[in-house]
């Protein structure tokens, strides 16, 4: 393995300790503007096939929390009253690869693993996930396929899970698997449960980054989660982050910004703290708020309610939702 492949290892990184207070000062110019932004497609393919979704639970899961995931996983290809997070899906598929073939409308929620046992410990680095991957298909029982043609693989961690630079440098990342691993490529996606390790900066704006130097904002100025928990209400826009990416760069090779492969910026990465119009500045925006002061932007199956970051519109050249404004 490359340098190159370790290195790209790390992009996607969402939220660090640095990132946020840049992500605050710049969402004010990708929310509005497009000149600063580069966003090139680089040849490679996106996910334009029917997505099916395999979910590894690692760890020890709170089933209300994986219902509140299902839920959302479901929402993504599901009706819902408007602005649902099929609409928001909608931005997403407007990326297309050399073909014209544009990023599936169609994830389904495919098969699910649970690794009780903590198969691979309580830490696990980066290139771990690719061997959590590969557990959970040689399992003996309800083994989960290798899936070539379509499979996408979401690596869930538990919040007693410590994970390679997780609450350091990342949230969540994606990346492809190597066939001397697992037996194919194929794209995967990790977000871990921040509610323990560090809320304040992957589960934001539901906690108080505590490391911005600035105080918390008096009265309810720090959002509510609209499923009831930070952890997994934060987790939920990590995975939609994820998602986005992964399907517009499912191999790193096709939509990304800047000119540093190493380092690229996705079309998620440019909207990072952004969910309504307006955002910027550590404003999360014009959202929602439910009859009990939860915060959401997008509805899903079901009567949920999801606060979901936006992602760049290649059409309308920023951040974009359809929860906005304009
Ligand atoms: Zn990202």
């Amino acid at each position: 393995m490359s340098i190159v492949k370790v290195v790209v290892l790390l992009l996607c990184t969402l939220v660090n300790s640095s990132v946020v207070v840049a992500a605050l000062d710049r969402t004010a110019n990708y929310e509005g503007s497009s000149d600063l932004v580069n966003l090139r497609y680089h040849l490679g393919p996106v996910l334009a096939s029917p997505v099916r979704l395999y979910i590894i639970w690692y760890g020890r899961w709170n089933p209300t929390h994986q219902s509140t995931i299902r839920d959302f996983l479901y929402s993504v290809s599901s009706a819902a009253n408007y602005p649902s997070v099929a609409d928001w899906w909608r931005t997403v598929t407007i990326y297309a690869d050399q073909s014209g073939s544009n990023v599936t409308g169609s994830v389904a929620l495919s098969g699910e693993f649970h690794d009780w046992g903590y198969s691979h410990g309580n830490y696990l680095s980066r290139l771990d996930m690719q061997s959590v991957i590969k557990t959970a298909m040689n399992s003996y029982t309800r083994p989960l396929p290798l899936d070539v043609r379509g499979g996408l693989y979401l690596v869930l961690t538990s919040g007693d899970v410590r994970v390679q630079d997780f609450c350091r440098a990342v949230c969540g990342f994606h990346y492809f698997t190597f066939p001397h691993v697992v037996g194919a490529t194929v794209p995967y996606a990790w977000v871990g449960y921040s509610g323990a390790q560090c809320p304040g900066l992957c589960a934001y704006p539901f906690a108080w980054p505590g490391y911005s130097g600035m105080p918390p904002p008096s009265g309810d100025g720090i959002m509510k989660p609209p499923n009831g928990d930070a952890g997994v209400d934060g987790m939920i826009s990590v995975i939609a982050h994820e998602l986005a990416e992964v399907s517009t760069n499912p191999l790193v090779n096709a939509w990304y910004a800047g000119d540093d492969p190493t380092s690229p910026s996705e079309v998620a990465d440019l909207c990072i703290g952004v969910y309504g119009s307006g955002a910027g500045g550590g404003y999360v925006g014009a959202v929602n708020k439910d009859k009990w002061g939860d915060g959401f932007n997008l509805n899903g199956v079901n009567g949920r309610k999801f606060l979901v970051q936006w992602v760049w519109s290649p059409v309308k050249n920023r951040c974009y939702g359809p929860n906005a404004l304009d």
